[in-house]
């Protein structure tokens, strides 16, 4: 058998759809945030801005999270040392549960390595372990999420994106008695849009579900201390579980659920893919605790950022570019084509030494791909002009539409 004959078909299709992905090789650069040095195949090396970066705040390279990574190291070491129950459960895993916790005004909190990890392994278990348990999964919700309720083979109801009415119907219709979960996001990574979640708890209370929240692109990013949508809405005691990741507004690695002890000791005791891996090195959950922490009291960062985002929308505007309006950080041009999508990233970076990864399948659905742009507090004014100038000229060049999306 020719494997590779087999692989390289499927990559072929891919690529005659516009949808093979194409990786750019950045070295990031400590205090040059968002600017990073290009690797190209040919072996030049330029200096790009980052336009898609999901540390929002720049917090990878923020000093104090650097110094307690560093200080960390010295102190532990490299690794954890083991999995969480067989010798590599440290110190500063606990100190950043109970850190989390406290963000999160939950009783406790528990560590995985990755967003992704924490999603699939809490859903796959509630959803296995619970008898006869459903769940209400948002048809918005990420990958992770998905892949968690599918491995969790429980009864699965899809209602419709952001729908309180349609979650209700759906909710009314299932057996009063069984243990039913609310599965959704805050903000929605790449349409920018925000749940509405006080509805979405009030129905889940009426019909005694549980709720499940991922406020991976919030926390950090929203309410007074960073703890989220939920935290700016008052309504975090109201949700059942609240999961979110280290890796993007708090610029390190990790993920993480939150809730009730005994919640959080039901997943520590029965998810797999919290119990048979390796923890996260000490000097990583010792960086992400300094970044919590700072974001807890300092919303410079925050106030900034969002000071950046309106200005791009503004310029944006300006230069008739439609961009999808949204209450969050997130501003996506639309494009609605993978092939013009990629020609549009490539010119970008080429000429204007602008990066943005063009989005699209299975990331988003065909036929609405786009360039999804993240302002920070570390783009500056002629940062933002610079993108606006460049836009311009593109969309001149390409003749797209000047409609609103
Ligand atoms: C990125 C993402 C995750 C996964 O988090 P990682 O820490 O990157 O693994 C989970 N949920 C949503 C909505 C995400 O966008």
């Amino acid at each position: 058998m020719n494997f590779d004959a087999l692989f390289q078909a499927q990559i072929d299709a891919l690529k005659s759809d516009g949808n093979y992905r194409y990786f750019a090789e950045l070295e990031r650069k400590c205090g040059k945030f968002p600017h990073a040095a290009n690797h190209q195949d040919d072996g030049e090396v330029r200096d790009v801005t980052v336009w898609c970066s999901n540390d929002y705040l720049g917090m990878g390279q923020n000093p104090l999270v650097i110094d307690a990574m560093c200080e960390a190291v010295q102190r532990t070491g490299t690794g954890a040392g083991g999995t969480r129950n067989i010798s590599g459960t440290n110190h500063d895993h606990l100190l950043l549960e109970r850190e989390l916790a406290d963000l999160h005004g939950k009783e406790a909190a528990l560590l995985f390595t990755s967003g992704y990890v924490s999603n699939w392994a809490a859903l796959s278990t509630l959803g296995s372990r619970l008898d006869g348990c459903i769940i209400l999964s948002d048809s918005g919700n990420h990958a992770s999420m998905i892949e968690g309720i599918r491995h969790a083979r429980a009864q699965k109801v899809i209602w419709n994106h952001n729908d309180v009415a349609d979650l209700e119907a759906k909710l009314a219709a299932l057996p009063a008695n069984a243990p039913k979960i609310v599965a959704f996001e805050s903000v929605y990574s790449m349409d920018g849009d925000i749940a509405p979640i006080r509805q979405i708890v009030e129905v889940a209370e009426k019909y005694g579900a549980m709720t499940y929240l991922d406020e991976v692109h919030a926390v950090g990013l929203y309410g007074p201390r960073g703890g989220g949508i939920a935290e700016r809405e008052g309504l975090m005691d109201r949700i059942t579980l609240i999961e979110g990741t280290l890796g993007k507004a708090f610029g390190v690695v990790g993920g993480y659920i939150t809730g009730s002890a005994a919640l959080c000791d039901f997943i520590r005791s029965f998810a797999s893919g919290f119990i048979f891996t390796t923890a996260l090195p000490p000097a990583v959950a010792a960086a992400a605790r300094a970044s919590i922490m700072h974001l807890k009291s300092s919303s410079d960062e925050r106030h900034h950022q969002r000071e950046q985002v309106a200005k791009l929308r503004a310029g944006l505007d300006r230069a008739g570019i439609p961009h999808l309006m949204n209450d969050s950080h997130i501003v996506p041009v639309m494009i609605k084509d993978p092939v013009k999508t990629k020609m549009l990233a490539d010119h970008l970076m080429n000429e204007w030494g602008i990066y943005v990864q063009p989005i699209n399948y299975p990331t988003v659905p065909k036929g609405t791909e786009r360039l999804r742009f993240t302002p920070s507090p570390l783009h500056t004014d002629a940062d933002i002009d610079h993108l606006v100038v460049a836009l311009t000229s593109l969309w001149k060049q390409c003749a797209i539409a000047h409609a609103v999306a």
